[in-house]
């Protein structure tokens, strides 16, 4: 069934040079390097707050990974990370969450540094429709409380996770795991108070503990709950007794871009959240006092639409450290990839592939993989880039991609290829290379010295 439409005109809310849509990790490092650039830059955000799955879902303790190892954050996210940590401290006691961010503060802080680099930002601003003329994006349309809205820009980043924009414009996508189309799972992230802080710190840490007891009770059968999540990762302890993020609930076989599963997967983790808060209380007397303070806004996703771009980046590449003439991020080798069918056996490596039950790999060494230009530079459309974890890629690279820091990075690229896209007079796909990695490298990226010269504009 279906129901036609009448054609009606729309109001041009604003015209722009860079369009930026989605305010979270890779649409912050947009819409400040296209700034930077100089660029008359909007960012439109569908939620009424900034941050994306950091504030939104409580993602406070991105770069966890890279403590003690050789590697370090970079760029865009190194100076936010110092930046609000010396505005805001994170009022945290763990001492493997020092680098976590309060995401609340965040929010704040993320207003005015956004604001303060020249960027105009348009919150409760929901994108669903795409306007096109030939190959180019013409306007997209913003839905909000007086109807829909025009937006009309240069160049659009589309840095919503999910690749709506490029959708809406008749991009090709991906969605999920390549024999059966699903997702990792969707979490509704809790907060809780009234934790034993110094039970919990009298001996090292109390939560590092309750994460592996969890675990090895989940796999020795002793944990009757409905989730199939056998994890539960806490993020920072407080002071107050405040545990910032408890990642538990996990909806399973949830299409992020599915309304009917999208509230399945809402109401599904409200459910799991009540279980585990009162296994805790039972089960943990450091816990026992414990009462819920929020849960996530929304739920969260790892994965949802992969665009399809001039060049797909798969697991192989990755493996191989291949180098590529137009690297925009070099990232340290890591997959994190939630089982997506729930199946929790495996070896946990990329090297088993069949993954039944979960990837996990961690830094261990120097290995590194790099990105390349061409993945953030979607088929079909002259005047889109994409950034962020809807990047072309297969589906278990994405799980090394989804990195927080290293999707602001890939939005920093963004950024300043639609910045010399404009300058260029070109198509994304024509902008300058060798000019683009001089640019990122001034902006405290690490890209090694090419191996092969790629002075011409056109992307191979
Ligand atoms: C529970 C959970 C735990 C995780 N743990 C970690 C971790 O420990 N470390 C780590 O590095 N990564 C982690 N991740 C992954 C990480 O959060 C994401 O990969 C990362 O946030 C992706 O950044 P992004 O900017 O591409 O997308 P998002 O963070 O999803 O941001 C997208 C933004 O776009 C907005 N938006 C979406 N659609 C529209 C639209 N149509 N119009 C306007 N605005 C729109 C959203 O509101 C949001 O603000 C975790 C993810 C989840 C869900």
């Amino acid at each position: 069934m279906q129901i036609i439409r009448k054609e009606r005109p729309i109001e041009i809310q604003e015209e722009t040079e860079v369009l930026v849509v989605g305010g979270g990790p890779a649409g912050i490092g947009a819409c400040v390097s296209a700034a930077r650039q100089g660029k008359k830059t909007l960012l439109l955000e569908k939620r009424g707050f900034l941050g994306g799955n950091i504030t939104a879902c409580y993602v406070e303790n991105c770069n966890y990974f890279l403590a003690g190892t050789p590697f370090h954050s970079q760029g865009l996210y190194a100076e936010i990370e110092e930046k609000c940590l010396e505005k805001y401290g994170n009022c945290n006691v763990r001492s493997n969450k020092a680098n976590s961010f309060d995401s609340e503060c965040l929010k704040v802080f993320l207003d005015e540094f956004i604001q303060e680099n020249g960027v105009k930002i348009l919150l409760h601003s929901f994108v669903n429709e795409v306007v096109m003329e030939g190959n180019k994006i013409a306007a997209v349309i913003i839905q909000t409380k007086q109807g829909p809205l025009a937006v009309k820009a240069d160049v659009v980043i589309d840095a919503t996770g999910d690749g709506d924009v490029a959708y809406g414009a008749g991009v090709p996508f991906e969605l999920g795991r390549e024999r059966d189309g699903l997702c990792q799972p969707g979490t509704v992230s809790v907060r809780l108070a009234g934790a034993d802080v110094d039970k919990l710190t009298e001996d090292g840490d109390g939560l590092g503990k309750i994460t592996k007891a969890f675990r090895k009770d989940y796999r020795a059968g002793k944990v009757d709950l409905p989730c199939k999540r056998q994890d539960i990762p806490f993020g920072r302890l407080t002071k107050a007794g405040q545990i910032s993020y408890v990642n538990y609930p996990c909806a399973y076989g949830v299409n992020p871009t599915d309304v009917e599963d999208l509230t399945r997967g809402e109401i599904e983790c409200r459910r799991y959240i009540m279980d585990i808060f009162r296994y805790l209380k039972e089960h943990y007397e450091e816990l026992k006092d414990i009462e819920i303070t929020s849960m996530a806004p929304e739920i969260g996703f790892r994965d949802s639409r992969r665009i399809q771009g001039m060049h797909r980046l798969t697991i192989e590449e990755m493996e191989q450290q291949t180098h590529y003439p137009d690297t925009i991020a070099v990232f340290p080798r890591f997959y994190d990839m939630l089982s997506p069918d729930a199946i929790m056996t495996g070896d946990e490596t990329v090297k088993g592939r069949g993954y039944k039950g979960y990837i996990y790999e961690p830094v261990k060494d120097d290995r590194q993989f790099e990105i390349p230009y061409r993945s953030l530079v979607p088929v079909k459309v002259e005047n889109l880039l994409v950034a962020g974890r809807c990047i072309s890629a297969d589906h278990v690279a994405e799980s090394g991609v989804r990195a927080v820091s290293l999707c602001m990075m890939t939005g920093q690229a963004a950024g300043i290829g639609a910045g010399l896209a404009i300058e260029n007079k070109v198509a994304v796909s024509d902008v300058p290379i060798d000019r683009m990695q001089e640019i990122l490298r001034s902006s405290g990226i690490d890209i090694p010295s090419q191996k092969l010269a790629c002075h011409h504009s056109k992307l191979l």
